[in-house]
């Protein structure tokens, strides 16, 4: 019913030898059941886009501006990125969160640019470990979640992708257990049952934060996680390519 995506976020990372490697191994896949993309950094989507292989394998932006056009120096708007051909854009990484001052509301802005510009949004929630032993889990990506959602609505969560990533779990090498994930995952889609059942039982909520290739099948094998967005093990071909095989 909803097929396994992974995506890969090369953060500022790779090049075009590694994007030739990643098409060479992707393409050896059955990709007929699973969607993969990869988000290289901005400078490389023009070769990226020469080097996707078939409907379900296409890549992404990292971000994109939370303004249309004007004067942003050093932004890329949602349109520019669309006229690349990204099929994806990643919105709310908890490291533009933390680093960049990202808010919720600068978030919710850019989902409703993508969507405008018909790049899915790939929207990043994620509590910090804080948050967790606080038991503050569930209302931070509740909250996360809600503020996209009150922007653009729920029906437009139709064409967009979830990323639960726990900020403590990113490149720590500290996964979410397949128990901790699959709650949060279980709760992010009991939520949005409340506002559009249809839309719940639809949408592809990724799980993000040092999945490799020995915690990948246990992961996606649990019932609401349906994928992952994949940090340092996305700079890995044979490893990235063991990821999306274990959605199979
Ligand atoms: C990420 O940054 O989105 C991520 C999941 O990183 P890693 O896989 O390295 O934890």
């Amino acid at each position: 019913m909803r097929t396994p995506l992974v995506i890969g976020n090369w953060k500022m990372n790779g090049d075009e030898t590694l994007l030739s490697k990643m098409q060479a191994i992707l393409h050896t896949l059955d990709l007929s059941q699973t969607e993969v993309a990869i988000c290289p950094p901005f400078v490389y989507l023009p070769a990226a886009q020469a080097q996707a292989v078939g409907a379900n394998f296409s890549y992404g932006a990292q971000d994109l501006s939370d303004h249309p056009s004007g004067a942003f120096t050093g932004q890329i708007s949602a349109q520019m990125l669309r006229a690349m051909g990204c099929k994806y854009g990643i919105i709310g990484h908890s490291e533009r969160r933390a680093l960049c001052g990202e808010t919720d509301v600068m978030v919710a802005n850019k989902a409703a640019l993508a969507l405008e510009a018909e790049i899915i949004p790939v929207i990043c929630v994620g509590e910090t470990d804080a948050q967790r032993e606080a038991g503050q889990t569930e209302s931070v990506i509740l909250g996360q979640l809600k503020a996209v959602v009150d922007r653009i609505g729920i029906e437009a969560l139709s064409r967009a992708v979830i990323a639960y990533e726990p900020v403590w779990a990113i490149g720590t090498g500290k996964a979410a257990t397949a128990e901790q994930a699959q709650a949060v995952h279980r709760s992010i889609r009991s939520w949005l049952a409340t506002q559009n059942e249809s839309i719940a039982a639809r949408v592809q909520i990724l799980y993000g934060g040092s999945v490799n290739e020995s915690n990948a099948a246990e992961l996606f094998g649990q019932p609401d996680i349906d994928g992952g967005l994949i940090g340092g093990a996305s700079l890995k071909p044979e490893a990235f390519a063991a990821i999306v095989r274990a959605t199979g």
